[in-house]
Order: structure tokens, then sequence, then C-alpha cells
């Protein structure tokens, strides 16, 4: 990950506090290192906060936004104390909590206290911990949706090493499924892959260390365009496969890892979608139905999203382009029947 310093600026945090900080830009998202102190026990930790998030390129078709490179909003809106675990968005960390939150069921694994950063600690864990903090704090099933439905796209977007011979064969791929069209979406971009990875598996004289290769190239491309269920199907078979060269194989585990928790995030932000179902607006309704239609096909659950897809489009549409959304969407719908569309 390339970074360069440049300047200093003054970053307003939580309440109104102002300080002058370095600023760190990584490829594309504005950053600035604050002295962060966890509310819950008080721990002192240096923590990368967003200072601009309007570099967006492009959106996925359920809204994760996609930034023009570097590193993701959704990995570092919420903070962990390394010490303690405790996860919340940045703007939570000030002042100091009631004794009782310490009772906290958090999530922890290992680490470096004193060097981790932010951008490292897993999404997974950061937006678990973050959830428990907030249904203790009361927060409603709304701020709970959205919250789980920005860990599941921070699952999606988050920043993993790749084997040392992954970005040539990446890239050359990359080049041919754009097949020199522009402006391609990072989802467009990956299901063109996926086609294209799809053709080169089904030649029979595919030499099996390639076809493994090839076979994670393929399980990447599924997560990217946000896949998780299909990339984490392909990964599983991966991982039984010996012909899988070592240095994919711990890569191969940790994708697996991220599918599972985007999926697990899906079906949380679901499930406090129906919970919010009195609190949406009847302005927003049709997005919102949309959206549950969306998560619902990424979990495999066609029929249901068939049904949401329908019931979002008989909302007056709003925005306008929701129309010719839904209708995109839908059509991507395995047929259920003779005589169905789509
Ligand atoms: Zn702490």
């Amino acid at each position: 990950m390339s970074r360069c310093r440049w300047g200093g600026v003054g970053v307003r945090i939580g309440a109104g506090l102002l300080l002058a900080v370095p600023v760190v830009a990584l490829a594309g998202t504005r950053l600035a290192d604050i002295d962060a102190v966890c509310p819950l026990f008080g721990h002192r930790f240096t923590a990368q906060g967003i200072v601009r998030e309007d570099d967006v390129a492009a959106f996925d078709a359920d809204f994760c936004k996609r930034p023009r490179g570097g590193v993701s909003a959704y990995v570092l809106a919420v903070w962990t104390c390394p010490y303690c675990f405790f996860s919340a968005y940045q703007a939570d960390f000030r002042g100091t909590l009631d004794p009782r939150f310490r009772d906290l069921e958090l999530r922890s694994y290992p680490l470096d206290a004193a060097k981790v950063e932010q951008v490292n600690i897993f999404v997974g864990t950061k937006y678990l911990n973050a959830e428990t903090y907030y249904r203790v704090a009361g927060k409603d099933a709304r701020f709970l949706a959205d919250l789980m439905l920005r860990g599941s796209y921070a699952c999606r977007v988050f920043q993993l090493a790749e084997p040392p011979e992954y970005e040539g064969l990446h890239d050359a791929l990359r080049a041919e499924a754009e097949g020199g069209r522009e402006r391609l979406s990072v989802e467009e971009l990956n299901l063109s892959l996926v086609d294209l990875l799809r053709g080169r598996l089904a030649d029979p004289a595919l030499a099996p260390e390639r076809g493994a290769v090839l076979r994670y190239h393929l399980a990447e491309a599924l997560r990217q365009s946000g896949g998780h269920r299909e990339a984490a199907a392909v990964l599983e078979e991966l991982l039984r496969d010996r012909g899988l060269p070592d240095a994919y194989r711990s890569q191969a585990v940790q994708r697996k890892f991220l599918c599972d928790k985007e999926r697990e995030f899906q079906e949380r932000a679901l499930s406090y979608f129906r919970e919010a179902e009195g609190m949406i607006p009847p302005s927003e309704r049709g997005l919102v139905t949309y959206l549950q239609a969306e998560l619902e096909r990424r979990l495999g659950r066609f029929e249901e999203a068939r049904t949401l897809y329908e019931r979002a489009a008989s909302y007056p549409p709003d925005p306008a382009w929701l129309t010719g959304m839904i209708r995109k969407q839908r059509d991507r719908l395995p047929a259920t029947g003779p005589g169905e569309q789509g």
C-alpha cells in the first residue's frame, strides 16, 4: 500500500475538538492520524480517521461505495480499541462511558496493540463489537440495519495481501475482461472477469495447478462482485484441492472467512430491516425494499428476492433511476418455472 504525507490540517472530532494533525493520502482516500482515547477504559492509541470520503468511483448494486483507490471508508468508519476491542463509529470515541458498558461481551483476537493500525484490524470483529455496543446503548433497528450493511461492505472491500505472482496474471485477465470498454464499475468489471475465467476453466486441456490458480482468481472476482456465496463455494472446494500452490492457501482461508462474515452481516442487516419496517418513511420505501431484495438475492433466496423486487417496483420510483435498477437486478434471478420472465 503506497502512502505519502502532505501538509497539515485541522480536523474536527466528536464534540467540536479541533486538532492539528498530519494528513496522509492512501491513493485517493484522505486520512489523518488521531490520538484516540477508548471511552470504556481510557486506553490510548493512535487511530486513522477519515478527513474526507468524497472520492467515490462507483456504487455496487447494493449501494456499496467503491473508492477510486486505496483504503475504503467502511474499514475505518468504525474504530476498535486495540486493548479491549471496544468498537464504535469514530464520533463515539469521546468522553467516558458508564461503567455498565464494561460488561459488554466483546470479541477479541491476539494482536500487537502497540503497533496495529486501524486499517489492519479485522472488519468482522470491528462491526460485530460495534453492534454489541450499540444494541446495549439502545440504538434502533434502522441504525443497526445500516451498521450491519456497512459491515457487509467492509468485508467486501477489506484489503488483503495477494500471493506475489497474483497481480501479473490479474492485470492481464482484467485487461482482457475490460475488452476496451471504459467506465465499468468494480462490480461490472468483476462480473466480466467471472465470465472470462469460467470460459478458461471449461478448457479440458487445462493443467491441474493452472486450474487451481484460475479458480482462486475466479473466487476473488466473485467476492469482489458481491457474490460471496458463490465465492465461498469455490474457495471451499479449492481448499480441498492438493493442487493449490501453498502461496495461495492461507489467502484462500482468509477470503473464505470474509465471505462468511459478509453473509452473516447481510443476514443481520435484513433482520434489522424487517424489525425497522414501521420506521421507514414512505419516500424511502422503494429504495429500502429494493435493498432488501438485493440482500435476499445475494444470500441465494431467489423467491424472497423476486417478491421484494416486485414490491419495490410497486412504490413510486424515487429516485427515478430505481425503476431501471430494479428491472436489471430482478433479471439476474434464475428462472424458476416454465413461462417465467427473467
Ligand atoms: Zn479500550
